[in-house]
C-alpha cells in the first residue's frame, strides 16, 4: 500500500517538474496547472478556499485589517489579475478600482463575478448610515449573513465548477460541507440571541457591517459611526448619537480592531455604555494556516462578542468546533 502512495507520489513529481519545465508560457507559473483564482476581501476569499479545497489556486487581494471600502489596489495587483482564470469580488461597488483595474489587465476570457451583485435582487439593497441612498452604494455587507454566506458559496461552486468541470462534484461536496459549518452557525447565533435580555439586541457599531444579518435574525440596526466618506462623524453626529444611545438604553457599543474609533469611546464614557472594541470585520482571526482563520471563526468570533457583550451567554456558538481546512492554501496578503 505504502509503496503505490510513493509511486503516485513520485509520478506526479515527475508529472509537475515536465510541466515546469515544458510550459513555461503557460501562464500558471510553476508548473501549477490548477485555475487561478483571484478574489478580494479575506471572508470571500476564505470561503472560495472551502469550495475549492486543493483544486485550484485562490489569491486574495484586499490585505486583511485594511480599509476594503477605500482600497486602491497597486499596480502590482494587475499581475495577478492578468493570470487569473477567474477574478471573485463582492460587487455591490465595494471594489470599483480593484474592478477597473482588473478590466483593464484581465484575459479576454476570464470573467470577473460580483458575487453580491448576482445574489441580491436591487429591491433588497439596503442603504443606511454609512451607505446612503443619495451616494449609489448599497451596503457590500452580506457575507456577515449566514444565509448570504452559503448564497456566495454557491456562486462559488457554480463559477469554478463551468471553468474546471471535471472537478465539479469535488466542489458540490465542499459546497455542501460549507452549507452545513454555515447552517449550524446561523442556528447558534438565533438560539444563543435567545439568552439576550429583552430589548437588548441593539447595535451601534463602527462599520456598518450587520445590515442584512440584522434583518434575518431580528437585531436592530441603533447606527454605524462610520460615516460614507470613512472620516469622523461631526460633534453634533456624535451629540445626536449619545442621546440615541441613551433614549435605547443601549448597554454595548462596538468598535473594531480593523478602526480604532475615539469617537465610540467617547460615545461610551458619554452614555455609561461599555465599549467593546474588539470585533474584527475583514481581519480573520488567527494566522493563515490556523482552523479559526476562516469566514466560520470570524463569524463564529464577532457573534459571540456581540451576544456576551449585550449581556447573553454564546453557548451554542462556543460548541460549534471550526474544522481544520488543510488544503485551504490560499494567499491571504496581511
Ligand atoms: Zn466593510
Amino acid at each position: 500500500m505504502a509503496k503505490s502512495k510513493y509511486g503516485v507520489l513520485v509520478v506526479s513529481i515527475i508529472l509537475s517538474l515536465t510541466a515546469c519545465s515544458t510550459n513555461s508560457s503557460d501562464s500558471s507559473a510553476g508548473g501549477d496547472n490548477r485555475p487561478l483564482i483571484a478574489t478580494t476581501v479575506s471572508p470571500i476569499t476564505s470561503i472560495a478556499a472551502s469550495i475549492a479545497g486543493d483544486r485550484a489556486r485562490i489569491e486574495g487581494i484586499v490585505p486583511e485589517g485594511t480599509n476594503s471600502h477605500t482600497f486602491e489596489p497597486s499596480p502590482q495587483i494587475a499581475k495577478l489579475l492578468s493570470d487569473a482564470d477567474l477574478i471573485l469580488v463582492n460587487g455591490l461597488k465595494l471594489e470599483d478600482p480593484t474592478i477597473d483595474l482588473a478590466k483593464s489587465n484581465k484575459k479576454d476570457d476570464t470573467e470577473i463575478v460580483e458575487i453580491g451583485t448576482l445574489v441580491l435582487p436591487e429591491s433588497e439593497y439596503i442603504f443606511d448610515f454609512s451607505f446612503p441612498k443619495e451616494e449609489g452604494k448599497p451596503n457590500p455587507h452580506l457575507w456577515t449573513d449566514p444565509g448570504f454566506a452559503i448564497k456566495y458559496a454557491g456562486v462559488i461552486r457554480d463559477e469554478l465548477s463551468k471553468l474546471d468541470p471535471e472537478n465539479a462534484s469535488y466542489y458540490e461536496e465542499n459546497f455542501k460541507a460549507f452549507e452545513q459549518q454555515a447552517t449550524a452557525l446561523g442556528e447558534a447565533v438565533s438560539a444563543d440571541q435567545q439568552s439576550v435580555p429583552a430589548g437588548n439586541l441593539k447595535l451601534l457599531t463602527y462599520h456598518d457591517a450587520y445590515a442584512y444579518f440584522a434583518k434575518e435574525y431580528g437585531w436592530t440596526i441603533i447606527g454605524a459611526i462610520q460615516p460614507n466618506d470613512f472620516a469622523d462623524p461631526s460633534p453634533s453626529e456624535v451629540a445626536d448619537l449619545i442621546d440615541q444611545v441613551k433614549a435605547e438604553k443601549v448597554t454595548t457599543i462596538f468598535g473594531s480592531e480593523v478602526f480604532p474609533s475615539a469617537v465610540l469611546a467617547e460615545v461610551g464614557r458619554a452614555t455609561g455604555a461599555r465599549y467593546e472594541d474588539s470585533l474584527r470585520d475583514d481581519d480573520l482571526p488567527g494566522a493563515p494556516g490556523d482552523a479559526e482563520h476562516s469566514w466560520l471563526g470570524l463569524m463564529k468570533y464577532n457573534y459571540r462578542t456581540m451576544i456576551s457583550g449585550l449581556g447573553g451567554t454564546p453557548t451554542q456558538l462556543d460548541a460549534i468546533t471550526i474544522p481544520l481546512n488543510t488544503s485551504d492554501s490560499a494567499v491571504y496578503p496581511q
